[in-house]
């Protein structure tokens, strides 16, 4: 059962081999036994979850198995990051400042998962306020990478990660702003999406950096992927860069083969940055998609190179603003002490707040400042033009884009942590993606030094959704990379 693929639950379930309640119940069962020892999780509430699963068990009972009007996702236990607000639950975003803040509503992706009849187990680790590629700024600790609990599982969705490699859970919601689905689902041997901007609502869905964040699913397989996305996307009246597009149903080209297939490789991702391991597995990855009938292209990305630095201006400065609205008045800690107003509000932001989020805040704030404005952000916001161009001429070479994930494989605790330009590094392949607003996603293509796991990211032109899914679905019917698990999780006898 821990390794099924969603479809193959949705199976048992329709057919009664097991119910709603026993499903939640083992994954319960595992998070109790294993979480000590990764950190993934930081809420777990049986009483609700078991609840939700009744309520998916009497769905199912009511309508026939395999009932067109019931949605295959239903009974199928998930965990959310704890970014994605859940009414009556805890949501922390990983921080000290909403350490205990319950919401009031649901996040749009919230909402349409349970509605799908998603059984929620719990609520999912991540850095403070999803600012890290490593899991190390979270006020909860950090989390473990289930293959070598010496190393960082990646970041910041890296609760999500963790989670699902250690299946203890079948799915998960993350978040990418500038590659936090991606790189933990590359460095914890996940499939991991990040749609098209706009695409999935941001409603409720705690703002970092707003014109980057994006929701989507984390999970064994694209076609798992697929079916995640089919009930998180659409449009949202409530989140105001919500895309008004017809509903699409992202599974429908899984099965085409890949035939004539372009897939463009950018020199610049294929330099020097890139650990040899990592190469090798790259290289494998695209040995298998020739063999599978596609064709590889060279391309040129002549800007990316251009993508960190433009990204820590323009995140940080959406984030400072976003922030501000912690001020321990409306939301979040206040400080316990303090002589008047102005005490209150400084003291509680320096209280509330860690290192990372606090020198986000600073670069921030000074990057919009009046004298600054014109030389750091208006030139950043230029950059990010270019790179969009830089993808518009690609994509008319190529149907897909393809290359690695992150540099490197998981690395260990406190490695880059004492040097954030190094943690920034991080995600150098994966940052110019949301900056242009494409979808773009992550799949294991195989294991790298210390045996530790490898991510081959593809990116797609906007709306892509499909044919990377396409495309990442026909290798993993080839290989079998991503039905690896670590041992720390030991199979369970068969239910
Ligand atoms: N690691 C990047 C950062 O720290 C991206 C984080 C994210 O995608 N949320 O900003």
């Amino acid at each position: 059962m821990i390794n099924s693929s969603l479809k193959q639950l949705a199976a048992a379930l329709a057919a009664k081999k097991v119910s709603a309640v026993e499903l939640a119940t083992l994954f319960l069962d595992r998070i109790e036994k294993f979480n000590p020892a990764l950190n993934a999780f930081i809420t777990t509430d049986h009483g609700k979850t078991l609840a939700q699963a009744r309520m998916a068990d009497e769905t199912l009972g009511k309508v026939g198995a395999g009932d067109a009007a019931i949605s295959p996702l239903c009974g199928i236990p998930l965990a959310h990051k704890d970014i994605f607000c859940t009414k009556g639950w805890r949501t922390t975003c990983g921080s000290k400042m909403l350490a205990n803040f319950v919401s009031p509503y649901d996040a749009h992706v919230v909402e349409q998962l349970a509605s799908a009849g998603m059984v929620t187990l719990g609520k999912l680790n991540m850095d403070e306020f999803a600012m890290g590629s490593s899991n190390e700024t979270s006020y909860f600790g950090p989390v473990k990478n289930p293959w070598d609990v010496s190393c960082v599982p990646g970041g910041s969705s890296g609760g999500s990660a963790a989670a699902i490699a250690a299946r203890l859970t079948p799915a998960a919601t993350g978040t990418d702003t500038g590659g936090s689905i991606r790189q933990p689902a590359a460095l914890c041997g996940l499939t991991g999406l990040k749609p098209t901007y706009g695409a999935v609502s941001r409603y409720g869905m705690i703002a970092f950096a707003s014109s980057l964040d994006q929701g989507g699913p984390m999970a064994k397989s694209a076609e798992d992927c697929a079916l995640l996305l089919n009930a998180m996307a659409g449009f949202d009246p409530r989140d105001s860069t919500s895309l008004e597009r017809p509903r699409e149903d992202y599974s429908r080209d899984l099965a085409k083969p890949l035939a004539g297939l372009k897939i463009g490789l950018p020199k610049e991702f294929f330099g020097d940055g890139m650990d040899a391991d990592v190469r090798t597995a790259v290289d494998a990855a695209l040995a298998e998609y020739r063999k599978l009938g596609a064709v590889t292209v060279e391309v040129s990305l002549p800007n990316s190179g251009l993508s960190v630095p433009a990204y820590y201006v323009i995140a940080p400065a959406e984030a400072s603003s976003n922030l501000s609205r912690f001020d321990g008045v409306r939301y979040g800690y206040r400080a316990p002490e303090y002589a008047d107003l102005a005490e209150m509000y400084s003291r509680s932001r320096a209280q509330g707040f860690g290192a990372e989020v606090k020198r986000r805040i600073l670069i921030g704030t000074y990057v919009l400042s009046h004298g600054y404005y014109d030389a750091y952000y208006l030139q950043a916001q230029k950059i990010r033009r270019l790179i969009a161009a830089d993808f518009v001429a690609a994509f008319r070479q190529c149907d897909v884009i393809m290359g690695p994930t992150s540099p490197s494989v998981a690395f260990a605790f406190g490695a880059k942590s004492a040097d954030p330009v190094q943690m920034y590094l991080a995600d150098i392949y994966t940052i110019s993606t949301n900056l242009a607003g494409l979808p773009g996603m992550s799949l294991p293509c195989g294991f790298g030094n210390n045996a530790m796991p490898v991510g081959l990211q593809i990116i797609g032109n906007w709306f892509g959704e499909a044919k990377m899914l396409n495309v990442a679905h026909q290798y993993q019917q080839a290989t079998d990379w991503h039905a690896q698990m670590p041992a720390i999780a030991p199979a369970a006898p068969a239910k």
